[in-house]
């Protein structure tokens, strides 16, 4: 969906069971192109018998057709179910009887047929399932049976679910995952109650960072407005439908993936994925004012790609564009986490490495100079050699700029002696 360098390579697999031979190959596409995701389409219930015959645990979801030529009446609801696959429904028409029986099946969602946008709507639910493998919902409730009930509700939904059955319980619960991206809350609970623990966790956590979703009572109208004015993103009024508190769910959880997003598009260079020019300046700025203060020895390496005109000129812009994701990509991977870099403008890339010695600054460059030659970028099935000048310094000089500059002129140096290589900065070097 996104090209980022760091991206894990895991893929997922869905069922599809639709008789129309064109809408399974919409969701197909759709399913592939947006969320990188696998199908595996089938027409009939036999077809769907043979497909969970071998490994039913391949599948993480099935969207199901509930009128198929060998089964008129849904009956491959309960043969997926029995697999314990999670089930979408889609259907030519609902009548609040076949959404009763659906939902006491509970079935994930269901969708009418009508139209294009009908199918957009089940990719979107099918990547959303995908999605929510990775985040962290919290459910805060005293009353053990709510907890359980609200944590196989979104269990099923894929979210990762943490339960606590005090306001106490819950900040601690929080302190050992920060990575938790949603928390629902009951307001009557003995000890803490919610709005304190709303309280509490906005004194640590921005509402973008964290999303709180209050539970107030029904009876009492002016509880709901306190909590929104107390830190909750959101409330829901109990006693809720299922469908009310998976719409919220979801809501707040699509909320915080905008504002990821958001953030990585300010930071991030959108070709590589790397930290943007600007992100890399500020990142930058306190390495080196680290480095100054002692703390550690600092490397910055000026990347530049060799010949680069040459491959747009005789492969096209696009493929231009992949080589520099291939550039971005093999640097990424050849230094180390505590290693910083971002695109510094069209071909160029600065890498900034905290050294243990200065021997280690000219491996951390050479390893990385090698590992751009032994990339083996491949366009139309024809090989393009793929090579980059790095000029170094671990002369701190006396600001960040100063240092890219000597790092620059040493880029120069290493395209006069023949490029592909690393050349170390040399004040007599930049004299000349
Ligand atoms: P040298 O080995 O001396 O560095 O030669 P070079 O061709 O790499 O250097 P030059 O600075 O003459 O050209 C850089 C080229 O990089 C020109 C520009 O079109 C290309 N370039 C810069 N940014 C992008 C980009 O985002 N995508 C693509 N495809 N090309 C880019
Ligand atoms: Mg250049
Ligand atoms: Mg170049």
């Amino acid at each position: 969906m996104e090209s980022n360098a760091g991206n894990g390579a895991e893929t997922g697999t869905v069922l599809v069971v639709e008789d129309s031979r064109a809408l399974r190959g919409l969701l197909t596409s759709y399913l592939g192109d947006w969320y990188g995701l696998n199908v595996v389409g089938v027409g009939t219930l036999a077809e769907t018998e043979a497909q969970l015959a071998w490994e039913p645990g391949r599948f993480f979801c099935a969207a199901l057709d509930l009128n198929l030529p060998d089964a008129p009446n849904g009956g491959v609801v309960d043969l997926v179910q029995s697999h314990g696959i999670p089930a979408i429904v889609l259907t030519g028409f609902v009548d609040p009887a076949l959404r009763e029986a659906m939902l006491a099946k509970q079935v994930l969602d269901y969708f009418i047929k009508r139209n294009l946008s009908d199918i957009e709507q089940v990719a979107h639910t099918i990547g959303r399932l995908w999605r929510n493998r990775q985040i962290k919902v919290m459910v805060v409730d005293d009353s053990r049976s709510f907890r359980g009930y609200v944590q196989s509700l979104l269990n099923s939904h894929r979210y990762q679910i943490l339960a606590a059955g005090s306001g106490q319980e819950a900040l601690d619960l929080l302190a050992a995952h920060p990575d938790t991206s949603l928390v629902i809350t009951d307001v009557n609970m003995p000890g803490m109650t919610g709005l304190e623990l709303i309280e509490t966790i906005r004194r640590q956590y921005r509402r973008e960072d964290l999303a709180v979703i209050g539970m107030s009572d029904a009876s009492k109208p002016g509880l709901s407005a306190l909590m929104l004015k107390t830190g909750a993103n959101d409330f829901i009024a109990k006693p809720f439908q299922v469908e009310e508190l998976l719409c919220r769910v979801n809501q707040n959880a699509d909320m915080m993936d905008y504002v990821r997003r958001l953030r990585e598009a300010a930071t991030c260079d959108f070709l590589t994925g790397l930290l943007n020019r600007r992100q890399l300046l500020e990142v930058g700025e306190k390495l080196h004012a680290n480095a100054r203060r002692g703390h550690f020895l600092l490397g910055l390496g000026m990347v530049d790609a060799d010949y680069f005109k040459r491959i747009n000129d005789q492969y096209g812009h696009l493929v231009g564009d992949e080589a520099l994701k291939a550039i971005a990509s093999a640097l990424h991977k050849t230094l180390r986490a505590s290693d910083v870099v971002g695109r510094y403008g069209g071909e160029e890339f600065v890498c900034m490495a905290v050294l243990q010695s200065e021997i280690d600054a000219e491996r951390v460059f050479d390893r990385a100079c090698a590992a751009i030659s032994k990339v083996g970028f491949k366009s139309g099935g024809r090989e393009i050699p793929l090579t980059v000048s790095i000029g170094f310094t671990t002369e701190l000089g006396a600001s960040l700029n100063e240092m890219v500059e000597r790092a620059d002129s040493a880029v120069y140096q290493a395209k006069a002696q023949g490029r592909n290589r690393v050349v170390r900065w040399s004040m007599a070097d930049s004299d000349r």
